[in-house]
């Protein structure tokens, strides 16, 4: 199998703090797996440096086999790795349809995505991946007009159009009732499946984690506490 994350000895200091202490793993491709843990364990700091976005001060990181330095290219980066949050990070004042088409050209900056619309096949590949995630009819609305769940909605069907080959979820589910958090796990590693991608998410439910997902790492004190396989996960966590 392809290793598509490797994690060598990884630490980052915060002045005094510790966020992350020689933490090692590698995550194969087609791996869905859920980072556990207590606030303030390290889980976003984590994803930070997976996405490239904070740099280790000691450790070796590779994002499918290239090293965490040369990983520095816009466009390279939009192939391998897709983000959602909790905030869901869409533009509130534009519509769903042009919030989806950002995904596509996310190396090319969010006003220059309004062009696309333009442009039949960008159009088509937007309307196919609302469709997936069940927003066809929401597609000229305005994003800040939407419920929480349909606009983490939004967020899948704009990662459908960017298809990273990782993709690095923080707490997606956070800020989303119970019935709309299983909704979009459940949509969003059915999709991570069928697009034969790699996720990494951060979660606070355990419970979710056995049930969604296929491999969980608990972080203690910036550090891996266990790295098991779900149906080696305990019921009583
Ligand atoms: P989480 O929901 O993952 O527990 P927090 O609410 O603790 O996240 O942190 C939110 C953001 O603030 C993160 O981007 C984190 O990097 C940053 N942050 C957390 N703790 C501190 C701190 N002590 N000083 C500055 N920034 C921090
Ligand atoms: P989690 O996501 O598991 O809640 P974080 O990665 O947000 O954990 O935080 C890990 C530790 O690093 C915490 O002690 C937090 O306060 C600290 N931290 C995170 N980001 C910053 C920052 N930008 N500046 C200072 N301390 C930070």
């Amino acid at each position: 199998s392809t290793e598509m994350i490797t994690v060598k000895n990884i630490s980052k200091y915060y002045e005094r703090k510790i966020a992350l202490s020689s933490l090692s793993f590698s995550i194969n491709k087609g791996e869905l797996v859920a980072l556990i843990g207590p606030s303030g364990a390290g889980k976003t700091t984590l994803l930070n440096t997976l996405a490239t976005i904070v740099k280790p001060d000691e450790g070796f990181l590779t994002i499918t086999g290239i090293p965490f330095e040369k990983l520095t290219n816009r466009k390279l980066l939009a192939k391998k790795i897709g983000i959602i949050r909790q905030q869901f990070d869409l533009v509130g004042q534009l519509s769903v349809i042009h919030n989806v088409l950002a995904g596509r050209l996310a190396d090319w900056g969010l006003f220059k995505s309004l062009l696309s619309l333009l442009l039949p096949q960008e159009k088509e590949a937007a309307l196919k991946a609302l469709e997936r995630v069940g927003l066809s009819d929401k597609k000229l609305e305005q994003t800040a007009k939407l419920s929480g769940g349909e606009q983490q909605r939004v967020a899948l069907a704009r990662l459908l159009l960017q298809k990273p080959e990782i993709i690095l979820a923080d707490e997606p589910v956070a800020s989303l009732d119970p019935a709309r958090a299983e909704d979009i796990l459940s949509m969003l590693t059915t999709l991570v499946k069928e697009e034969n991608q790699t996720l990494v998410t951060s979660l606070h439910s355990v419970e979710y984690a056995r049930k969604y997902f296929t491999r969980i790492i608990a972080i203690k004190n910036g550090q891996v506490f266990f790295d098991l396989p779900v149906h080696e996960v305990s019921d009583s966590l």
